[in-house]
């Protein structure tokens, strides 16, 4: 049995288990123009791992740039891109060269949630602001910027047999779809209060900016030290991370969603996905997933040609393949 609530475009259906699926119409990202912002907008704000603060300012690129990081004068840009990627560890780290840029992924979120394909980043520290947590304010900077269309081509990736990874109970899956969007579908399993939970819906940019763009990362109290002693999670607090102590949400506030957990997990496969190079088309399946495992498969996709059909465009600005040696199995 199912019951739904309708939403303005979407009904969301609560299954027997309560997971919850958001039934759409046909996806709305068929637009075959690539697009980058119209003006240069400023996000500030300290990092949730490094507790530094940072400037960011993102501005108008060219077709064919995709997301670009520019740290310090004198450092190589660091492409938004999976070869790219240096740590999985809690965040996903990019970097060339020396230069690095960490927690990258609820940005990215932001630019692939509402179909952004080019934006230069310049960032005057080594990691994104964690601002409240959630991808909310990214997605006002970038509708503050407003999103221009250009002139080329978008390019597609586009799935045409199913991929597969796995690391312990965990996997993580790519599989064709007739739809033209990326279809998603994350399910997560915590001990405790948090539970089972499972979303799925297709990525459109106003379901993205209603339904998945302000669910906070979460974290719990009993591993605050761990991560302190290992210089991680230094600028968490009740402003920018849901925080749990055993079943309890200590935010005074609470939850913005009953299931804004599984809804987080979400925004971070979008944020990681979106460093395939273009948009993916196809059905998007995880369990228990994470950062390591998003870009494992990411990276087995990559490199199993006849699991997708790149468009000419994306086929002639192919990057270096370079393993990134995760160590999972298929
Ligand atoms: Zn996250």
């Amino acid at each position: 049995m199912v019951a739904s609530t309708q939403f303005a475009h979407a009904a969301i259906v609560v299954g027997a288990k309560g997971d919850r699926q958001i039934a759409m119409k046909p996806c709305s990202d068929t637009s075959s123009r690539q697009t980058s912002l119209r003006k240069s907008v400023v996000v500030s704000g300290r990092g949730v791992h490094g507790d530094t603060p940072a400037r960011l300012t993102l501005s108008p690129a060219e077709a064919g740039t995709g997301v670009v990081f520019v740290t310090r004068d004198g450092d190589e840009p660091i492409a938004a891109h999976w070869t790219n990627v240096r740590c999985t560890r809690l965040r996903t780290e990019i970097g060339s060269g020396a230069a690095r840029v960490s927690t990258v992924e609820h940005l990215m979120a932001a630019f692939a949630g509402l179909g952004v394909d080019n934006a230069l980043v310049e960032i005057d520290e080594s990691e994104v602001p964690a601002v409240d947590g959630s991808a909310l304010p990214f997605v006002a900077a970038i509708r503050d910027a407003g999103i221009a269309r250009l002139r080329a081509a978008r390019r597609v990736i586009k799935i045409v047999e199913t991929v597969r990874v796995s690391d312990g109970a965990s996997w993580a899956e790519f599989a064709p779809t007739n739809r033209r969007c990326l279809d998603l579908d994350v399910e997560i399993a915590f001990p405790g209060a948090i539970g089972h939970q499972r979303i799925a819906l297709p990525l459109a940019p106003s379901i993205f900016a209603r339904e998945i763009a302000p669910a906070r990362s979460f974290g719990f109290l009993r591993d605050a030290e761990q991560l302190w002693r290992q210089g991680l999670a230094l600028g968490a607090s009740l402003e920018n991370c849901v925080i749990f102590d055993g079943d309890r949400v200590l935010n005074p506030r609470g939850l913005r969603f009953p299931d804004e957990m599984a809804r987080h997990k979400m925004l971070d496969v979008i944020g990681d996905l979106a460093l395939a190079g273009a948009p993916i088309h196809g059905a998007f399946r995880s369990y228990r997933g994470g950062h390591g495992l998003n870009l494992a498969l990411i990276e087995r996709l990559m490199t199993t040609p006849s699991a997708y059909a790149p468009s000419k465009e994306a086929e002639g600005s192919a990057p270096r393949v370079r393993r990134l040696g995760l160590g999972l199995s298929p």
